[in-house]
């Protein structure tokens, strides 16, 4: 399995690095072999290629299975400087869902027990960075896209997350009352695509109930498909009810790739200080580990990524080496080695 190592900026360069050890320890554990590449990216690329988006890393980037991306520091970055940018990863390899997961630990201060979603966002199209017109300076017109094929294949990696899954149920949330060609033609495709996994249980919900179903009841729920700014919002819900940002794992999927990075910012304020909780980057590279070995059919994948789920959990329930968001003391090194000696183990 080729892999990327992007560090990123800010705590990136603290997360990733345990992300990898975590993940080389299980590749070890379980005889798979991982090739490594690391490539400059953000503020290390400014400076060592005069770019935040190199074109030595978006040409390798082609050659790889997938890659594990630190967050970008993109707030603290000059404006209105090409050389400064965001680099536009998602668009270019046309990574087109979002699977964020949003699972409670017994131990860790959350709002509700027993929660365990994905959510599986389109990323592509709907509003998230739409067309928007003024056409004077009284109205705003924005638009939203949505199309069969963007419906089609969000819905169908819903379909094979929830097969993974123990309760192989999907739900699709959207409010096709209200919007009945957009929201109408998304809820079409999940039904068609439904009927291709009988195995899997298939109900839709309006966005504003599931809204507030997942703050009274999020139990009911295993895997939620939206389109992409419904679940920009819903997965900050997601995030929230089991204990904020440093837990919000993500990866963005695409049809032959993948790219595992964390909910979160490059959270500069707490940059430097070896504090910042590595858990969503080290969760996230292990969802890469399962995708990988779900599309392409690899147990050894699929085994490493169990280790690594079993062993974060067992970090977790111990209580001793855990961050301080997490009410521990521990430093997001001794986190990350804990974890990767309990994949050893
Ligand atoms: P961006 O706009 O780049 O997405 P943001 O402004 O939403 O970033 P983050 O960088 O995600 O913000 O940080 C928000 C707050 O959450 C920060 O103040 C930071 O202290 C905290 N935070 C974020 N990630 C972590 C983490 N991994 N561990 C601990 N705290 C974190």
């Amino acid at each position: 399995m080729k892999i990327g190592i992007l560090l990123g900026d800010d705590i990136g360069l603290e997360v990733v690095p345990e992300c990898v050890k975590v993940m080389k320890a299980a590749g070890e554990r379980s005889g798979l072999g991982i090739d490594w590449r690391p490539l400059p990216i953000g503020r290390q690329g400014h400076k060592e290629l005069g770019d935040t988006y190199p074109a030595v890393t978006a040409r390798e980037l082609r050659e790889l299975d997938g890659w594990i991306m630190g967050p970008i520091g993109h707030n603290a970055y000059p404006r209105n400087d090409p050389t400064w940018m965001m680099p536009p990863v998602r668009k270019e390899f046309d990574l087109f869902a979002a699977l964020r997961p949003s699972r409670s630990y017994e131990n860790i201060k959350s709002i509700h027990r027993e929660v365990d979603i994905v959510f599986v966002r389109e990323l592509t199209e709907g509003m998230g960075g739409g067309p928007e017109f003024r056409p004077d300076d009284e109205v705003t017109i924005a638009m939203r896209v949505i199309s069969r094929k963007g419906s089609a294949r969000v819905a169908r990696e819903a379909f094979e997350v929830a097969r993974t899954r123990k309760r192989r149920k999907v739900t699709a949330a959207h409010k096709e009352p209200a919007y009945r060609l957009s929201c109408g033609m998304f809820a079409e495709e999940c039904r068609k695509v439904a009927r291709e996994y009988p195995d899997v249980t298939f109900e839709e919900e309006l966005i504003d109930t599931i809204s507030m179903h997942l703050v009274t009841a999020p139990q009911r729920y295993d895997v939620i498909v939206t389109t992409n700014q419904f679940g920009d919002i819903l997965t900050d819900i997601g995030a929230g009810l089991v204990g904020g940002l440093g837990l919000a794992p993500g990866l963005c999927v695409g049809a032959r790739q993948a790219m595992a990075q964390a909910t979160h910012g490059s959270a500069p304020d707490i940059a430097g200080k070896n504090i910042a909780n590595p858990y969503a980057m080290i969760t996230s590279g292990r969802m890469l580990l399962e995708w990988y070995g779900r599309v392409f059919g690899e147990a050894k994948a699929v085994g490493a990524a169990r280790r690594i789920e079993a062993a974060t959990a067992e970090v977790i329930a111990a209580g001793v080496h855990l961050t301080r968001d997490l009410g521990g003391k521990a430093s997001t090194t001794e986190m990350g080695d804990a974890i990767a000696a309990a994949v050893l183990a």
